[in-house]
């Protein structure tokens, strides 16, 4: 069982000390409509720093309290079963996974999943085949306007992470001309242009990104796929076309200051905003659910074709899920961050 405990104060920046991991017994007999899983694999995600403050900013997160098992993503097998449509063996997923190696959890609160779609690469539902991959292709589907033979440019914030490695992949699918991203490290931005497709990619920690912007996008920035926000989504708005759309997917350079979720844009950055009609709607993908099982089908061929390269950075261990989500809030990896738990 892993426990935890949350020390942070206002504007804290999480570390991997936040938890702690404590063993314990689960129960050895399961009641009707349960099952006994064994964890395969976790999942931390930005949203996880909200879950850390008691004001969470979203109706539809819970702050995790202090001394409880946390939460979040996660994918395991079934060892036993006592729920009429799960059966021992089968892979099953949900986005509230106790940080538990074994548990007994209520089958139907439990999505099945068919290993076959990611050619048994089971992680991927947590990522390319889950929430990230949907999170990136509804983003650049429903707040984009991305539109074949319209040759719109497109820039990506947090390119090299989970959503943004694969939104800017998506933007080009779906018809964007030119794609740059923006991430934080040469070696990031070199597997974005030779490996993903992307025209070229920034590192904002070197050097100034509103040149390099002005120089990479003469005509401007037409779609604008944001992960980050602050002082890279400010000089990006700067080079926006009129009538061009921010796809707002995430401010994370904002989670561990005390703001609303939107942040707003500083006063000068808003006025650009407005005098150029660029719409910045809040996007969710959990309102999108409607469309889950059309879209994973989507993402999982065009991975199966290799029209969208996927990268993982994995950790194995429970004891390492701190570590983990801290590696991951600080730019350690490369794609999704998962945690491996068990084989
Ligand atoms: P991720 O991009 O895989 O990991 C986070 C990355 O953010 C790090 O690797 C780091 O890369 C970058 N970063 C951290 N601090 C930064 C800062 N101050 N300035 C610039 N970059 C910083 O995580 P993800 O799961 O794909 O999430 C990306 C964004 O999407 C987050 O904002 C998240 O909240 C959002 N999201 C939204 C939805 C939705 O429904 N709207 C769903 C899922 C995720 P560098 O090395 O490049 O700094």
């Amino acid at each position: 069982l892993f426990d935890f405990k949350i020390i942070l104060g206002k504007n804290g920046v999480p570390v991997a000390e936040n938890f702690r991991v404590e063993q314990s017994t689960i129960a050895d007999t399961i009641q009707a409509g349960q099952v006994r899983v064994r964890t395969l694999y976790l999942s931390v995600d930005p949203y996880m720093r909200c879950r850390m403050n008691e004001e969470t900013g979203s109706d539809y997160l819970l702050p995790w309290q202090l001394a409880e098992v946390a939460d979040g993503g996660g994918i395991g097998v079934v060892e036993e079963s006592k729920h009429q449509n799960l059966a021992k063996g089968d892979f099953v997923t949900s986005f509230n996974w106790p940080w538990q190696t074994a548990a007994v959890l209520d089958g139907s609160l439990l999505q099945k999943l068919d290993p076959q779609l990611v050619s048994g690469h089971l992680s991927h539902f947590l990522g390319a085949a889950g929430i990230t991959g949907l999170t990136a292709l509804l983003g650049v589907k429903e707040k984009g306007h991305v539109a074949v033979g319209a040759h719109q440019t497109m820039v990506v914030s947090g390119a090299a992470g989970a959503c943004g490695s694969l939104a800017g992949q998506i933007g080009r699918l779906e018809g964007c001309s030119r794609v740059v991203g923006i991430a934080g490290t040469d070696e990031k931005c070199s597997i974005l242009v030779q490996e993903m497709g992307f025209d070229a990619a920034i590192n904002y920690k070197k050097g100034a990104v509103a040149e390099q912007l002005q120089e990479l996008f003469p005509g401007g920035v037409d779609v604008y796929f944001d992960n980050v926000g602050g002082d890279i989504s400010d000089a990006v708005i700067r080079q926006m076309n009129q009538n061009s759309h921010i796809i707002l997917c995430g401010q994370i350079s904002q989670y561990n200051k005390d703001v609303p979720y939107p942040p707003p844009l500083p006063p000068e950055i808003e006025k650009i905003r407005e005098e150029r009609n660029i719409t910045r709607e809040r996007f969710l993908v959990l309102n999108y659910m409607d469309k889950q099982e059309a879209s994973v089908l989507q993402l999982c061929q065009w991975i199966q074709e290799g029209k969208l390269k996927v990268r993982e950075t994995v950790v194995e261990g429970l004891e390492n899920m701190g570590a983990a989500f801290q590696s991951m809030m600080s730019g350690g990896n490369i794609g999704k961050q998962i945690v491996s738990i068990s084989k």
